[in-house]
């Protein structure tokens, strides 16, 4: 992309309406603008890294045997009304009444309408377990909008919803989507315990919420020290290895982890002073078992192997999507800007002319843009009749994984400059080199 021809809206000025630092960078480096309260529109740098987000969620769902599909924003309020919760829900739901005088609302989540699918389709024990999912916009009137997207009205969330025979198939499901979660979040880059949290009105160990750590969060956490080490990603940890996931859920049941609701100070004072960790955190998931609830609620039976009818034990799985891309840059921001983990960032490189008045200069970068366009490096083209140091401090501000930088001088001399975003190193390298460096 040509920064000449982009869409990218860049503020100079801090906005004296955000509170908080991921809500001033979102606007400075123009990823969203609020059109009403709580209700945000994506800029196409914003929408980038929404997609990258939803991509990795995505495959790291696919990868864990969930099936993907997608249902409606829109819902009757019969359908909560068969649950029982059109009326329990409150005022952060959006009720809306169309032209026949009919009620609906947009849905704030959808354990309803995927128990009633399910039910409608699902005759027999042979159909279990499933599990689906949806990535898909999400309306709470929530009573204080704040922090940006962090804290929307509207928001795009990852619900995923499990359907088994028994608790003990429904706590495989659990512990499936806990390490979907651990992986997915360890790939963005970023680093989310798993809390348990106050586990409802069915009781139970099976409720936990994944934490970012961030000085802004709104809860206080308390972990141990070992979740800094777990490697997820690389673990030879198999979805369908039984024995492993019970494994996986023990070592995270036994190994600390809580938010200020469920911390427990005998346990806390057990662990050594050098592995207790303590701050605050942003909740970006939470799984949840909850058993019979809506499937009995809503009449959802299967015949079971013998015959006889059996009620399915259910979980739902959330990912806060768009609150992800706040909680990011709240854990990966410097006092220059964002500075985006490789695999959330909208473009990998930033190219910077310094001089677009200097004609080899400008020479040098647009082939050097080309070959990085032909070798597939996400690029953003910063070829604007600007100053060069406003050009870095707006590349600064976007927070791209790595800078080229191209101006007369090094032009003159054969080469340009590499710099990592991250640590702020740079390099003096040849055109050649730089390219083998991106690609
Ligand atoms: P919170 O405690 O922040 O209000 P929640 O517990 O009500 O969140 P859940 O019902 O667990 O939210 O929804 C799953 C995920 O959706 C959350 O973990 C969070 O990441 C995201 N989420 C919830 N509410 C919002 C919101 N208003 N704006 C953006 N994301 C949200
Ligand atoms: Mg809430
Ligand atoms: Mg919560
Ligand atoms: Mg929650």
């Amino acid at each position: 992309m040509r920064w000449s021809q982009a869409f990218l809206p860049v503020l100079k000025e801090s906005p004296s309406d955000a509170q908080i630092v991921s809500h001033k960078l979102m606007l400075r480096a123009g990823l969203v603008r609020q059109t009403a309260a709580g209700i945000y529109a994506w800029l196409p740098l914003g929408f980038r890294v929404l997609k990258k987000i939803e991509q990795i969620v995505r495959e790291e769902q696919d990868r864990a045997g969930a099936l993907e599909m997608l249902m409606p924003t829109l819902q009757s309020a019969d359908l909560w009304r068969e649950s029982g919760r059109y009326d329990a829900y409150g005022p952060e739901m959006l009720r809306i009444k169309d032209r026949h005088e009919r009620e609906i609302l947009y849905g704030p989540t959808n354990e309803e309408m995927i128990t009633a699918l399910f039910r409608d389709e699902v005759k027999s024990y042979r159909d279990l377990p499933r599990t689906l999912y949806h990535i898909q916009w999400k309306f709470r009137d929530e009573v204080r909008p704040r922090f940006g997207v962090m804290r929307g009205r509207e928001f795009l969330m990852k619900d995923a919803y499990s359907f088994d025979l028994d608790e003990a198939g429904a706590r495989q499901s659990y512990y499936t989507q806990m390490l979907a979660y651990l992986r997915t979040f360890q790939r963005m880059g970023i680093q989310a315990v798993p809390m348990k949290a106050a586990s409802g009105p069915i009781g139970g160990d099976l409720s936990h919420e994944f934490i970012v750590l961030a000085p802004t969060g709104e809860s206080e956490v308390f972990y141990d020290a070992a979740y800094e080490e777990f490697d997820w990603q690389q673990s030879d940890l198999r979805y369908g290895d039984e024995a492993g996931l019970q494994g996986l859920f023990d070592r995270v049941n036994s190994t600390y982890a809580a938010t200020d609701e469920t911390h427990d100070e005998a346990r806390w004072a057990e662990l050594p002073a050098d592995k207790q960790r303590t701050g605050r955190g942003i909740e970006v998931g939470h799984i949840f078992y909850f058993g019979e609830k809506y499937s009995a609620a809503m009449g959802l039976k299967v015949s079971g192997r013998d015959g006889s009818m059996v009620t399915p034990h259910m979980g739902s799985y959330g990912v806060g999507v768009s609150r992800l891309v706040g909680a990011i840059i709240e854990a990966s921001h410097d006092e220059a800007g964002i500075i985006w983990p490789e695999a959330v960032a909208p473009w990998r490189v930033g190219l910077v002319t310094m001089r677009a008045d200097d004609e080899p200069t400008v020479n040098a970068a647009d082939a050097l843009y080309a070959r990085l366009q032909e070798a597939g490096v996400e690029t953003l083209y910063d070829d604007r009749d600007e100053r060069g140091g406003v050009k870095l401090g707006s590349m600064d501000l976007i927070g791209l994984p790595w800078q080229v930088v191209i101006g007369p001088r090094g032009i003159a001399a054969g080469t340009v400059e590499l710099k990592r975003r991250s640590t702020g190193e740079r390099e003096e390298l040849s055109i050649e080199s730089a390219l083998a460096r991106l690609t």
